[in-house]
Parts: structure tokens; sequence; C-alpha cells
């Protein structure tokens, strides 16, 4: 074993450069800290390489794909030939890969950080040891993410899938069981059924999306039986067998479901077994790190970030942690991460997106003192152009801010921004409904949600 090259003490020492480790880098680097980045795989971890960009990109050919279906009912006449998957995933490659270049160079460009390529694992409260080499930091920084979990019997392998293999597939399964109807499970459900797949989502909870306000899950759900996407909701996995031909997965109320895969999206766990965490006392839940709300195990100088935090495990969630611990470890004081206040969006077809409080939650902090109201997509310009219908959900505190915004419908995901700076900025009805929103953009439904709220609706049907 021997001490970093230099006898440097870094001022970070990260461990794990995906969303939470990277970023936490690059804003230590700005405020001139210096920084050892060790990650064992690539330098943007799951996001980038086997979440959310490879996801989308796969969304994005699907709408694609929908498109051509629908192309004749815009008028324009067009004939689909089929889903060429080696050129989608070339697609998908190819955007991950420019991403993935544009990282890399900011890292390097950044002096102050030295790119240390291994597996690590914490040796003492404040030194990672890479293969022999202790990377010794006034302050570390546990960034080690998320792995794909399954259920205790159900073996990954063969036909039986996580999205990792889910990401790889170079032909469509002609059926797909997905077992997990969260972000995940309904993301692919999406992408499968556009490229013509027959999906069934197996959920053990009563509502696909069961995190969300209960009347976004109604909305999908009964967006997705339009779609022709089978769905079997409170039912709980018990068992599959695969066979050269596919999977059969029973339930526990016996029923069975056939089909070529079985996609097993049941959430992630935290990436922190073998890592010297515990040897250290650093707090542990579950595998997960326990923090408080600067971020700080209580141990040493030790933060963690990202998935291995509980709350919500999304990559934004664990950008604004890194910079946050950088900005906190540089004495800034930046304020402390409100978990409601993060956006949220599902990008299946129609996209769910969310920010605040649902009403369950709103009603538990504030009992019956609140109000609700929803827009119809109905009566939005560009909804209609688009063809889409679903809603926009505000819920307020009554005589007080708007606390929670709700939206289902094609494209809504682009609208949260908006959302969250009326949440995160505790606006009041009156605040958003004084704003003018350009005419025709979905944007304007949720102006038009406001002015609902706010006594004045004006193309709300009652
Ligand atoms: C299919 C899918 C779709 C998703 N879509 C979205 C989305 O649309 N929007 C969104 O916000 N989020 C999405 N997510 C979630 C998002 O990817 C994660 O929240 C995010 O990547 C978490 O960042 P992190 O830094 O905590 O961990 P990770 O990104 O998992 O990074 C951790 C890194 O640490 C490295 N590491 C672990 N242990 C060690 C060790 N001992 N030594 C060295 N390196 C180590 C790993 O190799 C990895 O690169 C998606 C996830 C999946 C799986």
């Amino acid at each position: 074993m021997t001490d970093s090259p230099d006898s440097n003490v870094y001022d970070l020492v990260i461990l794990g450069a995906g969303s939470g480790g990277y970023a936490a880098a690059l804003r230590a680097a700005q405020l001139d800290l210096s920084v050892a980045l060790i990650e064992a795989d690539k330098l943007g971890g799951t996001c980038l390489h086997r979440g959310c960009i490879p996801t989308k990109a796969l969304l994005h050919s699907a709408e694609v794909a929908d498109t051509i279906h629908d192309s004749a009912s815009f008028g324009i006449n067009s004939s689909f030939e089929g889903i060429d998957m080696g050129t989608v995933n070339s697609y998908k490659d190819g955007v991950v890969g420019r991403l993935y270049k544009g990282l890399q160079g900011l890292v390097k460009a950044a002096k102050n950080i030295d790119y240390i390529t291994g597996w690590g694992k914490l040796v003492a409260k404040d030194a990672v040891e890479v293969d022999g080499t202790v990377y010794k930091g006034r302050n570390i920084v546990l960034a080690s993410g998320s792995y794909p979990r399954t259920l205790p019997g159900l073996e990954i392998g063969g036909r039986v899938i996580t999205s990792d293999e889910g990401l790889q597939l170079d032909t469509v399964p002609k059926s797909a069981i997905v077992l997990g109807g969260g972000v995940i499970g309904v993301e692919f459900a999406s992408v499968w059924k556009s490229f013509g797949a027959d999906v069934t989502i197996i959920e053990a909870l009563p509502n696909l999306v069961p995190n969300e306000d209960v009347a976004l899950s109604k909305a999908l759900e009964r967006a997705f039986r339009k779609r022709k996407i089978n769905f079997a909701t409170g039912t709980r996995f018990s068992g599959v067998e695969q066979n050269d031909d596919g999977v059969v997965v029973t339930t526990e109320d016996g029923k069975t479901f056939e089909a070529e895969v079985l996609l097993v999206a049941v959430g992630r766990g935290p990436a922190t077994e073998g890592l010297g965490y515990e040897e250290q006392g650093v707090p542990m839940e579950r595998g997960f790190v326990r923090t408080n709300e600067r971020l700080h195990t209580g141990v040493g100088n030790i933060y963690a970030v990202g998935d291995i935090v509980p709350g919500l495990q999304l990559a934004h969630r664990g950008f604004q942690q890194g910079i946050f611990v950088a900005e906190e470890i540089a004495g800034l004081q930046p304020a402390a991460i409100v978990e409601s206040g993060i956006p949220r969006v599902t990008y299946c077809e129609p996209e769910v997106a969310s920010v605040g409080l649902t009403e369950d939650q709103a009603k538990e902090a504030h009992g019956d003192a609140i109000e609700t109201v929803e827009f119809n997509l109905a009566g939005n310009g560009k909804s209609q152009i688009l063809k889409t219908t679903g809603f926009v959900k505000l819920v307020r505190q009554q005589d007080g801010p708007i606390v929670g915004v709700h939206m289902i419908g094609t494209r809504v995901g682009e609208l949260i921004a908006e959302g969250q700076l009326i949440v995160n900025w505790e606006a009041y009805p009156d605040d958003v409904a004084s704003l003018v929103h350009a005419h025709p953009t979905q944007n304007e439904s949720l102006g038009e949600a406001a002015l609902a709220l706010a006594g004045k609706p004006l193309h709300s049907h009652s």
C-alpha cells in the first residue's frame, strides 16, 4: 500500500463518478479545491451510460414510430416499414458517445481534478484505496450509486433481464412482461409497445407510477389501456420459468403470463456493499447511507450524494447534491435541498411530470385546508394540435401558495421547468395567473390552471 503519488492530501476524494460524484468534482474544481475523482467503470455513471440518456433516445425513436403510424391523420401519407434495432442502437449510442466525450473533456479541462480509474474502497475516515494506492482527503464524498435490484429467488439471466440488458437488445421482443410499474418499467413498456411488442406490466401496488398523485396514475392507466398496453396492478409476482422460446410468469393470485422476455424493474439498490463504509462507522440503513440534511454522514468529514442517499433516485438530484457538497466544503453555506421541490418526469407516452406535494401529501401536511384544480388539455390549443389528451393539476394551500404541480400528456415533461419555479418560489395562483404565457403553447395550460385557481378561468370547462 502506498500513499497518494505526491503525498498530496486532496480537498475532496470522491468515490464514484456518476451524476453525483462528477458534479461534486466539477463544482469543487471551480471553487479552487483539489479533487481525486475515482471511478471503476465509466465517467458519467448510470445516467449517461445505462439510464436517463439511452432510455430517452429509445423513447424518441418510439415517438418517431408513433408519428409514422399516425401520420395519415395529419394528412401526411407514409408507410411504416419496421424497426431497425441496429440503427436505433447506433443512434442511441451516438448520443451517449458524444455526451461522454464532452464530459471527459470537461473533467480533463479542470486542472485540479485527478481522475483515477479503478475500484476504490474506503479504508479510513479520510482515505480511499485504489489498487494499493491510498488517496487521502480532507473530505470524502461517497457517490457509488445504484444497481438494478431483483426480488428474492428471481435470478437475472437468459430471458430474465434488467434495464441494463434491455438497453442492449438487438431485436424487438415480440412480447414482453415488465415486472414493476414504476418509472423505469412504464418507460420500457412504452418503448416496446411503440416498437410493436405485446406488453404486459405486473405491479404489486394498486396503481402504475404509484409514487405520483393518484389522478396521474389513473390517467396513465387510461392512456395505456387505449394504447393496448396490458397491466395487472395489485398483483404480486410469485415465480418465473424460462425455456428456449420465452418465459412463464406466475403471480400470487394464481394467474400466468407468457412472453419472450421478462424485464425486472422493481427498483434500484444502493451500491454500497464491500466498500468499507460500515467498517468506518458510516451510518447505514438497508444498504443506503444515512446523512443529515447537509448530506454529512456524521462521521469525520464524510459526505454522501446521489442514489446511495435515501430519497428520489434521480440524476438531477445527484447533480444538485454534488454541487451542494462542494459548496458546503468550500464554506459557502448553500441552502439545504428540499426533496419535495425536486422535479420528477416519467418519459413514457403520455409523459407524466410533477413537482411538490401530491393531493394526499398536501392533505397530510395541511389537513383539509387545500384546494385543487385540474385544467384539461382539451382546452389547450397546442395540445389539440398535437392530438394529446391529459391535464394539469395544481394543489394549493388555502389562501397560500401552490404546493404541487402534476401533469400528464404528450411532451408535458418540458413544462416542469415552470412547475418547479412555481413550487420552489412558493408562487400564489395570482402570481402565475398574472404572467403572460405564449399562445399557442402547452405551457399556457399551467397559466390556465393558475387562472382557474385564482378564480378567473379562461378556457376551463366546468
Ligand atoms: C433505466 C434508467 C433510466 C433512468 N432515467 C432517468 C431519467 O430520465 N432522469 C433521471 O433524473 N434519472 C434517471 N435515472 C436515474 C439516474 O440514472 C440515477 O439517479 C443517477 O445515475 C444516480 O447518480 P449517482 O451518481 O448516485 O450514481 P451512478 O450514476 O450509479 O454512479 C455511480 C458511479 O460510481 C461508480 N462506482 C461504484 N462503486 C465504485 C467503487 N467501489 N470504485 C469506483 N467506482 C465505483 C460506478 O461505476 C458508477 O459509475 C435512470 C436510471 C435508470 C437505470
